[in-house]
């Protein structure tokens, strides 16, 4: 079994370096393959959306079916989202490069989660966007399944707007698999940060892989205290919305909660 010194060593490189080096076998593949590969996006954005992986897990937002992607910082029309593995697994190497239509610039044998269709017609729709996280989050999909809406009753959370809309798929919260599916739920998502999808979890967005990550938290922190508020059966009195310009751009991505994540990240890999 390796040392703990050489475990935080390989931590390390896989935070900060491994993440362009898969990219690099990514350009290298599509250039072979005769696709048109995209310039190197930020350096920080891959090690960002693998750390992001881990720690929706860690809090409890995503599970074995959620997911989290990036818009890539040089090239709009394409984004960046791991094969069709559990989250807490995802590595620089998991990151597959897909089109707007969805279609993976170089696969090489791996596969793409179906609904992937969420986030290429969620970037397609709205530009200020640079993240997207679909998830099925235990404390959250009480209010996407019933007539209690989810509205803000936390102060970091007042981005969700006055209440969460709610958009419906069949009547057994069937998977968003087409383009025609992924259209109607951008509808229902309109300029906000989050919608709830009926009978089956929520897409939420954000202007950075951070805040989309730091958004998710404070999500399901705000649907577990409105949870606790009806269960002491209390009426809620909830809190004014943040102004529409916040709930598109601002919100949450407080450098110190991602620096504590990381940190408890490498804690944890390196046990
Ligand atoms: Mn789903």
């Amino acid at each position: 079994m390796p040392s703990t010194v050489t475990r935080r060593a390989f931590v390390a490189t896989l935070v900060s370096s491994a993440g362009c080096a898969a990219l690099d076998v990514n350009r290298a593949h599509a250039a072979a393959s005769g696709q048109s590969a995209s310039a190197a996006p930020d350096p920080g954005l891959i090690p960002d959306l693998v750390a992001g992986n881990h720690i929706l897990v860690r809090k409890g937002v995503i599970q074995i079916n959620g997911h989290l992607s990036a818009r890539h910082t040089a090239n709009k029309n394409r984004f960046f989202l791991a094969r069709a593995i559990a989250p807490e697994t995802v590595a620089a190497a998991d990151i597959m490069e897909f089109d707007l239509d969805s279609n993976a610039i170089d696969a090489r044998g791996r596969t793409a989660y179906t609904e992937r269709f969420i986030h290429s017609e969620i970037y397609k729709a709205r530009p200020d966007v640079m993240a997207v996280v679909h998830a099925h989050t235990p404390s959250v999909l009480p209010f996407a399944t019933s007539d209690i809406p989810l509205r803000p009753v936390y102060q970091l959370a007042t981005f969700i707007g006055e209440s969460v809309p709610v958009y419906k798929n069949g009547d057994r919260g069937e998977v968003v698999a087409n383009v025609e599916q992924a259209r109607e739920l951008v509808r229902v998502l309109g300029n906000g940060a989050v919608a709830l999808m009926h009978g089956h979890g929520e897409v939420v967005v954000a202007p950075s892989v951070r805040t989309v990550v730091s958004r998710c938290i404070e999500l399901e922190l705000n649907a577990r205290i409105l949870q606790n508020i009806l269960a002491m059966g209390g009426k809620p009195v909830y809190l004014r919305p943040a102004p529409p310009a916040a709930q598109q751009g601002g919100g949450g991505g407080f450098s110190r909660d991602w620096d504590a994540w990381i940190q408890e990240e490498k804690r944890l890999i390196g046990r």
